[in-house]
């Protein structure tokens, strides 16, 4: 013993080791049992360092016991965790991660979605393009631009959404129809047009076939010599594509401000194809309004009238969904009540 070392010279061998020590567990593939032995056996380094201890000065032995045993107890408790990680690896389940997962459920596109596209690619097939025209207007394109001046009684049947909006150029309301992109379109300049204006509509209704917005399909065709003939051909090609091959239509007289002259478009029933059943009662179902479009409408979209005329329909896409779907579907609003189960067999 020759009691030279002092604390700090002690404690710079302790914090050497120490790195080693550190060293050594973070690369080793040893077993636990060899790492403690490397660590803290007989000819360890700990173990040389606790009998050094007897060559620190005796005024400063108590601190360098004290850092020594510090840090042998943080090492060996790296130690102990280090196993501890070891074992619950080797404890594992076994993974097979070629294994198939669980398949999220898969949905589908909203019926009335479908319903759109559908009748889309119908018309497309005949000439027809899908147009875009707003959802919030001014009350000339839905009205007065059709042949209805401010409070003209026809507009009642329109159950219109006024927004409580107004400047130089009208009123602004939810479009109430389809029909206020007619006039639109014609101020493209375009012509022959062939049009499909596909959009949501509101009116002031609710019961089991009225929902307070619901979707309209728009159809105008404006050439040279448009006759009722080419109206009936374009209708009957949808309702044959759209309902099958049995289905057909018929024009009943009706009244329109914006056409003349007016129909309401009917199709036989599915169930018994004209013959009158407990669905239909008299054998026919009403698919919607239609119409030679009035000189006045095209004169508003800067149409002449004496050179052009055309044809103009516009039905619900959920009505006319529903009239496809027969008794399945027998309430307008369960298309919005966001019910998978429902939604769900379509
Ligand atoms: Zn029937």
């Amino acid at each position: 013993m020759d009691e030279s070392l002092t604390a700090p010279q002690f404690i710079g061998y302790v914090i050497e080791a120490e790195q080693q020590a550190k060293a050594l567990l973070g690369s080793s593939n040893a077993s636990i049992d060899e790492l403690r032995i490397k660590l803290f056996g007989n000819k360890s380094e700990f173990s040389r360092l606790t009998k050094k201890i007897r060559d620190v000065i005796p005024s400063d032995r108590q601190q360098a016991g004290i850092v020594l045993n510090e840090v042998k107890r943080k090492i060996e408790k790296q130690l102990n965790d280090s196993s501890s990680v070891k074992r619950q690896a080797s404890n594992k389940e076994f993974f097979d991660v070629t294994a198939p997962g669980i398949p999220p459920p898969v949905g589908h596109l909203h019926i009335v979605t479908q319903a759109i596209m559908e009748i889309t690619r119908i018309f497309e097939r005949i000439g027809f393009t899908r147009v875009r025209h707003p959802e919030v207007d001014w009350d000339w394109y839905p009205f007065e631009s059709l042949n209805m001046p401010p409070n003209h009684p026809a507009r009642d049947e329109w159950e219109t959404f006024f927004i409580g909006l107004s400047d130089k150029q009208g009123q602004i309301v939810l479009t109430p129809h389809t029909s206020n992109g007619q006039v639109r379109e014609m101020e493209k300049g375009k012509l022959p047009i062939r049009m499909i204006n596909i959009a949501k509509c509101y009116r002031r209704q609710s019961d089991v076939s009225h929902v307070p917005m619901f979707h309209q399909f728009e159809g105008m065709y404006i050439d040279k010599g448009v006759t009722i003939g080419d109206l009936t051909g374009v209708f009957n090609f949808f309702v044959k594509n759209y309902y099958g091959p049995d289905r057909k239509i018929r024009l009943r007289p009706f009244h329109f401000q914006f056409t003349e002259p007016s129909f309401e478009v009917d199709i036989n029933c599915g169930i018994c194809l004209g013959k009158g059943c407990k669905l239909c009662k008299e054998g026919w179902l009403e698919l919607g309004g239609a119409g030679m479009v009035h000189p006045v409408v095209l004169k508003n979209g800067g149409i002449d009238p004496d050179v052009y005329n055309g044809f103009a329909f516009g039905w619900g896409v959920e009505r006319a969904y529903m009239m496809k779907s027969g008794t399945k579907l027998d309430d307008i609003r369960m298309l919005y009540g966001n019910d998978v189960r429902f939604l769900k067999q379509f």
